[in-house]
């Protein structure tokens, strides 16, 4: 039982950070839907993968 929760969370936070990119600009963490970084306004192209 709680093997399964841990692994929840685990597999939660992997997808939690697969949805964040450094932008190129300044760094910051932007989300990858995002129109663009919100910190300097950088439009970031869309990566699969
Ligand atoms: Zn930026």
């Amino acid at each position: 039982m709680l093997g399964i929760l841990a692994g929840r969370r685990r597999q939660r936070d992997d997808l939690f950070d697969r949805s964040f990119r450094s932008c190129d600009d300044c760094g910051a963490d932007v989300y990858v839907l995002a129109d663009g970084c919100r910190d300097c306004g950088n439009v970031l192209e869309l990566q699969a993968g």
